[in-house]
């Protein structure tokens, strides 16, 4: 059997792989929110420069329209003339110091380590939690290789738990779970399962359209009950996307592991002093968590852990 030694290579370059991806996660979980919301700014801006739109449904008289309308104007061509900013530009620099990082700081993990978590140029700390999503994606990866016994669909796993983790980080830090990242991860998982990857295409239809559903009809009855909204409709896309890659019957495991282990993070947090007044834990990190413990657990586990097999 000439598997072993193979595998053993895999492993290591998944996880070496995961190092350098876990590097852009950090580039993404800073960075996309922000471009979000330079995108709403640059909508908001242009709808409000519409005056007779704002005399139609906010009732204000014309003059009051236009003079709004050319304030929001303004800021829309003041937003044209700024630098471009996405994930790619400008180069990565201290949030500090604005210095531009040299190659070598931006090596993953070693970078961090070399510069002892701060900023070469000016001493700011850079958080540990950049080393940490480093290290814990390269250890993911190389345990979705081990997993997936060094078969290719081990990469569109590590795919899979990218997008999971970068969308945790986001929710976590601004309760916000982008359609940028859920759009993606439910039509690669459909697609996936078309190609005959995953799951059978029929599982995968209905775990995407079982997992929106599920949260959408808690989302409601909760409101209505409460007239508090629980979770949000990024948490619906989120658990739609998990069910495409899963299937419908890893739902109901998800939910209940999320729900458990999220509650005690909030309880923890609450009593710690740690939960913020007015800010709540997010759900999408622990939605994404049961994904990837269903992903590497594999569904005939996760049934008998429910006594279902
Ligand atoms: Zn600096």
């Amino acid at each position: 059997m000439e598997f072993l030694p193979d595998l053993t290579f895999s492993v290591w370059v998944a996880a070496a792989m995961g190092f350098c991806i876990g590097s852009f996660l950090n580039v993404v979980a800073w960075r996309l929110p922000k471009v979000l919301e330079r995108r709403w700014l640059e909508e908001a801006s242009h709808h409000l420069s519409n005056a007779p739109l704002i005399t139609e449904f906010a009732g204000l008289s014309a003059a009051q329209s236009t003079s709004t309308a050319t304030q929001a104007e303004r800021v829309f061509s003041a937003l044209e003339s700024q630098p471009p900013f996405g994930l790619a530009q400008p180069a990565s620099h201290c949030p500090q110091c604005k210095t531009r990082l040299r190659w070598r700081d931006n090596i993953p993990v070693l970078g961090w380590l070399a510069l002892r978590g701060r900023c070469a140029h000016c001493g700011a700390k850079i958080p540990v939690r950049y080393l940490a999503v480093e290290l814990g994606t390269g250890v993911l990866f190389g345990l979705i290789a081990w997993r997936f016994n060094e078969q290719p669909i081990a990469l569109a796993w590590c795919a899979f738990a990218s997008v999971l983790l970068a969308a945790s980080l986001i929710d976590w830090d601004t309760t916000l779970l982008p359609d940028d990242l859920t759009y993606p991860l439910l039509w690669g998982g459909l697609l996936l399962a078309w190609l005959g990857w995953t799951i059978p295409l029929d599982s995968a239809l209905l775990g995407a359209m079982g997992g929106y559903l599920a949260l959408w009809s808690i989302y409601w009855i909760f409101k209505l009950a409460t007239g508090k909204e629980g979770m949000g409709y990024g948490d619906f896309k989120l658990l739609a996307a998990l069910g495409a890659w899963l299937g419908p019957q890893m739902l109901l495991p998800i939910v209940l592991g999320a729900s458990a282990i999220g509650a005690v993070a909030g309880l923890t947090m609450k009593f710690s002093g740690a939960l913020r007044e007015g800010v709540f834990v997010p759900f999408g990190p622990f939605l994404a968590g049961g994904g990837l413990v269903v992903m590497l657990a594999g569904a005939p586990r996760v049934m008998e852990w429910m006594g279902w097999a």
